[in-house]
């Protein structure tokens, strides 16, 4: 059983199962989630018996950090991460002024198919568990020494393709007894799994819905995004109204502009169509080219006019700003790796 993706109340109902007290578990969990302990062995105020124990019962997950880049242009880091079973993930990790920003992965692969996304091209190797997401976040903190306050599930994967591990995760990110990261910091991306999103409506987190749109038209739409064939863009607009109705939390429209594809003022006027009956916040994305595919960015005077044709109806647009570019963790970059070898010099290749 994997330890570090139990609740609190679960782990306590564990120990009363094996006739632990109940407040070992809350130190236990401590441990975990608030002084990042990695493994049994720091949880020196358990006798070395216990400490045993549950090394024999317990999965402790944690991450290798088997690669660290870091962008010149920004200070943006990259992480490579190894799981227990050998997969491979990356994670990002960005300053701002406002904080330390992490972007984890939900998934090994992707099986969205999204096609400017070098995520996808691979395949889904499988999901990601709730401690695995975690440990993204716990490790980076561990590495950086320095605090993280905001997280986005926007790295490989679709979170709501991994729905109940998400949910997990972000309750145990949020518990006040762990890391305690507010919800409204917390972000997750969706290319729009429909019926999630209405059960995410449900759940009544107090966090960000980022709808990945990158088209007005169904038509469009499909050329860019598989899953567009499953659920429309009217279907997806109902999901977003609902989301706001249950949680009163802004929908977030994330727009790829791509040159000549979605970039046109009529494309801005139709967005804008979209946007403006939901009261939703837009963050144009210039695609990040990547080499299997010959998308282009539209350059800056056209993203500039696109910007600027949304503002005529839409108080809030923004430019996402391209973080750590140079070593591929922007938008779409990530990939799932396959480690190859490890060399003398304790580097790692992957391909
Ligand atoms: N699967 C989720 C989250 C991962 S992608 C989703 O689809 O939303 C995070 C964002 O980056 C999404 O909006 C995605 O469409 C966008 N993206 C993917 N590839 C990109 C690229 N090459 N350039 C710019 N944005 C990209």
């Amino acid at each position: 059983m994997d330890i570090k993706s139990l609740r609190l109340v679960e782990l306590e109902e564990e120990f009363k199962l094996h006739n632990e007290k109940s407040f070992r578990a809350g130190q236990v969990y401590q441990w975990m989630h608030e002084k990042l302990a990695e493994s049994f062995d720091e949880m020196t105020n358990l006798s070395k018996e216990l400490r045993g124990k549950l090394k024999e019962k317990y999965v402790y997950t944690r991450l290798k950090a088997l690669q660290v880049q870091e962008s010149k242009i920004d200070g943006t880091k990259k992480f490579l991460f190894e799981l227990g079973d050998g997969n491979v993930v990356e994670s990002v990790w960005m300053q701002y002024k406002h904080g330390n920003s992490v972007c984890i992965s939900s998934q090994v692969g992707c099986r969205m198919g999204c096609k400017f996304c070098a995520s996808t091209l691979d395949g889904l190797e499988r999901n990601l568990t709730a401690s695995e997401m975690l440990e993204q976040i716990y490790a980076i903190t561990r590495i950086t020494g320095e605090r993280v306050s905001n997280v986005v599930v926007m790295g490989t994967g679709e979170p709501l393709d991994n729905y109940d591990n998400l949910v997990r995760f972000i309750e145990l990110l949020t518990d006040e007894n762990g890391l305690h990261i507010s919800q409204r910091n917390v972000t997750v991306s969706t290319c729009g799994l429909v019926p999630r999103m209405y059960e995410l409506a449900d759940e009544k987190l107090q966090i960000t819905l980022a709808l990945s749109l990158h088209a007005t038209t169904d038509e469009k739409r499909k050329k860019l995004m598989p899953i567009a064939n499953r659920y429309s863009i009217k279907e997806l607009m109902e999901a977003c109204a609902y989301y706001f109705k249950q949680t009163g939390r802004r929908i977030s429209f994330e727009y790829s502009l791509v040159g000549g594809v979605n970039d046109t003022d009529q494309d801005a006027a139709e967005l804008a169509a979209l946007a403006k009956p939901l009261n939703c916040h837009i963050n144009l994305i210039p695609v990040n080219p990547i080499k299997e595919r010959d998308f282009v960015q539209s350059d800056l005077r056209r993203i500039q006019a696109f910007k600027n044709n949304l503002e005529k109806n839409i108080n809030n647009v923004t430019i996402r700003r391209e973080m750590g570019r140079d070593i591929d963790g922007a938008c779409g970059q990530l990939r799932r790796k396959h480690v190859t070898a490890i060399s003398d010099n304790g580097g790692t290749d992957c391909v």
